[in-house]
Parts: C-alpha cells; sequence; structure tokens
C-alpha cells in the first residue's frame, strides 16, 4: 500500500511512494511551502494512517 502525503489546500501530492517517510522530513524537504500554492504544509497523521489502512475499523 503506497504511501501518500497530499496537500491539504490545493491536493498537490508531496510525496508517493512504497516506501514510509515521515511527514516532517516531507514537509521540511519542501520548505514547509507546498510548491503548488505556497501556503505552509499542513498534515495530520490520522490522514496519512488513512492511506496506509483505508477504513478498515474493525
Ligand atoms: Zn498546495
Amino acid at each position: 500500500m503506497p504511501q501518500r502525503i497530499i496537500c491539504k489546500s490545493c491536493g498537490y501530492i508531496l510525496y508517493e511512494g512504497d516506501e514510509f517517510v515521515y511527514p516532517g522530513e516531507i514537509v521540511d524537504g519542501y520548505g514547509e511551502l507546498c510548491p503548488s500554492c505556497k501556503s505552509k504544509i499542513t498534515f495530520s497523521m490520522d490522514d496519512i494512517r488513512m492511506e496506509l489502512k483505508p477504513a478498515k475499523k474493525r
């Protein structure tokens, strides 16, 4: 299951891949700004977990 980190403002895909990465590293890599909409990148671990394991609550 690939991991995906997406800008919440514009939907720009900041990272997509099979390797798990820490969102903080990705955000740092972009200088904390979305390259597409220039807004400050925000993310929540909940969203990322959902990407890894889509809504499967027992
Ligand atoms: Zn954006």
